[in-house]
């Protein structure tokens, strides 16, 4: 039996685990990934600080797959795990891993992502993420939503640069995540 409002005990427990996970999976990675490609920097260095790119690590997965969190809080049904696996990308900190060749599209939706969680802190960037996901499901994350609003403004404004680092502190000093 599934209550469709988590208790606060379910939600500290589930971001708990995805805090963890998100740790595990980026000291996993981070060893063996390569900084941006100079191309890669040349086009993001218009939305994001030169710290951030510098400190960003990329990831290819070829013939293997992010593994699945096992996410487990008593009570809850939850998360279809799987749709971690299945996203082009995913980023666990300061490292993206990719399913798919990061195109730049994809680059800078994960790089968004990398600048929410330098601003959040991994606990607070899990929280939300966990908070929003069990209430109205991926989709109507925050974190998503302004990764996917700006990534538009990438593609269909390319000559209107802009600051992803104001952006994602506006909406941390809105309460917007
Ligand atoms: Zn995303």
């Amino acid at each position: 039996m599934t209550d469709p409002f988590p208790s606060p005990e379910q939600l500290g427990q589930l971001s708990a685990e995805v805090a963890k996970y998100i740790r595990n999976q980026r000291d996993k990675y981070r060893p063996g990934a390569l900084p941006l490609s100079s191309e890669q920097r040349i086009t993001m260095a218009a939305y994001f600080s030169p710290e951030l790119l510098g400190n960003v690590r990329l990831v290819s997965l070829v013939d293997e797959q992010v593994e699945n969190p096992e996410f487990f809080v008593v009570g809850l049904d939850l998360v279809d795990p799987s749709a971690f696996t299945m996203m082009a990308a995913i980023t666990f900190s300061d490292v993206i891993v990719g399913n798919v060749p990061l195109w730049d599209d994809i680059l800078f939706h994960e790089l968004v992502h990398c600048e929410q969680y330098r601003q959040l802190g991994i606990q607070k960037f899990a929280d939300t993420y966990a908070r929003h996901y069990l209430k109205a499901g991926y989709h109507r994350v925050p974190l998503e939503e302004h990764a996917c609003l700006l990534g538009t403004r990438f593609e269909l404004t390319p000559n209107e640069p802009f600051s992803v680092e104001q952006e994602v502190a506006r909406w941390i000093a809105d309460s917007r995540y």
